[in-house]
């Protein structure tokens, strides 16, 4: 397969179902790659975006990644991943990583819609996997950012419309008000999440040491999912203290982008093999072939693949987790439309998804979305 054609554009999105609600700027990329394999007298297009939380790559893919992989010839989405690599010093990731990500995504979409396979069963070809696993995942409902106005109601309301979707649990924000109001957001996504431990918080790396230490003490009896994002991403020491002092799970990785930082993490963090969990976001970690290093070397030092719970809440990762047996997969219902979520029509059967079974990531069923990557 050989790419012919990339087109980029950055798209505002919002935290929120109502996109009119501001989130400071946000975007991401989109991209639509086009192949020279042609299918149904078509050429095969491949279609990406930059997951979310991370703001589009524009600069980075357009005048970097973008011409190393049109110059790349034949290649699949592995060795498209060295030629855009290539010349790339070791370190620096910024943000390169997740321009990287952004065309791998592409990519694989591209390559399981030339084989005609939805992107799961052709990662379980490719990598070896079990082909006759069920697809089906655990999975949870992500959401529950601070409101501008009226936050309780309508995050109660959110956690209704979650619950009823069929989610047996959820993932809200705090850190973005006082430790008091994040305790009255908790209680209200306990109130429709009461099962122990069906109830993560995220409080997306704002707090300081001592703010740490005020939150796992008062998180501590709550019987929490798990405490994710405590601090700036490789403050390690105070991950470590808090690690010490608070027993239930911590979730962390969503900011680190390489395996040479998970090995930090690994080394530095406190974290626990036992019970702890890994949010390294595939896309943003140069997209599937630097995921999987950051899965191997991990692995090497005793975790198990079932403590990966990607980061991203999109059908790219859905597959991913399907594909290589991970812990489960987050899924933005309502937040960051038409990117979060599944395809239009599936549902969740008792808090486990399945991926889309068409060729692909699935993107063309869900309508909103492909209608925004069609004009690219
Ligand atoms: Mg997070």
């Amino acid at each position: 397969m050989r790419v012919v054609d990339i087109r980029e554009r950055s798209i505002d999105i919002s935290r929120y179902r109502d996109s009119s609600i501001l989130s400071g700027g946000l975007t991401t990329s989109i991209v639509a790659l086009t192949t020279d394999v042609v299918r149904n007298g078509r050429p095969v297009v491949g279609y990406g975006f930059s997951s979310m939380g991370r703001f589009a790559q524009s600069g980075l893919i357009r005048e970097r990644f973008a011409p190393r992989l049109l110059a790349a010839g034949d290649v699949d989405p592995l060795g498209a991943w060295a030629a855009m690599m290539k010349g790339e010093k070791p370190g620096g990731h910024g943000e390169r990583c997740v321009a990287v990500g952004t065309l791998d995504m592409a990519l694989w979409d591209a390559a399981a819609k030339v084989e005609g396979l939805p992107l799961h069963r052709l990662l379980r070809q490719r990598f070896g996997g079990d082909a006759s696993a069920p697809a089906d995942v655990e999975a949870y409902a992500s959401g529950g950012y601070l409101y501008p106005d009226n936050d309780l109601l309508r995050l109660a309301d959110e956690m209704r419309v979650l619950r009823d979707l069929g989610y047996r649990r959820v993932k809200i924000k705090i850190g973005a008000a006082p430790l008091a109001q994040d305790l009255k957001r908790i209680e209200v996504a306990l109130k429709a999440f009461p099962e122990p431990g069906s109830v993560a918080v995220d409080a997306m790396n704002t707090c300081d040491a001592t703010q740490g230490r005020l939150a796992a003490a008062a998180l501590s009896p709550l019987n929490l999912m798990w405490f994710e994002d405590i601090c700036d991403p490789l403050d390690f020491e105070t991950q470590a203290a808090i690690a010490a002092l608070y027993g239930k799970p911590i979730a962390a990785g969503e900011a680190l982008f390489s395996a040479a930082e998970a090995r930090l993490l690994d080394s530095h963090g406190g974290l626990r093999r036992d019970r702890d969990i890994l949010v390294f976001d595939p896309v943003h970690c140069y997209g599937l072939p630097g995921y999987l290093q950051i899965i191997e070397a991990l692995e090497v030092r005793g975790w198990s693949r079932r403590a990966f719970w990607p980061h991203g809440g999109h059908l790219f990762c859905l597959h991913v987790v399907s594909a290589f047996d991970l812990g489960g997969a987050e899924v933005n219902p309502l937040s960051f439309p038409p990117f979060g979520g599944l395809a239009d029509g599936m549902s969740v059967a008792e808090g486990r998804v399945t991926p889309p079974d068409a060729p692909g990531i699935g993107f063309e069923g869900k309508a909103a979305l492909a209608a925004l990557f069609g004009t690219l």
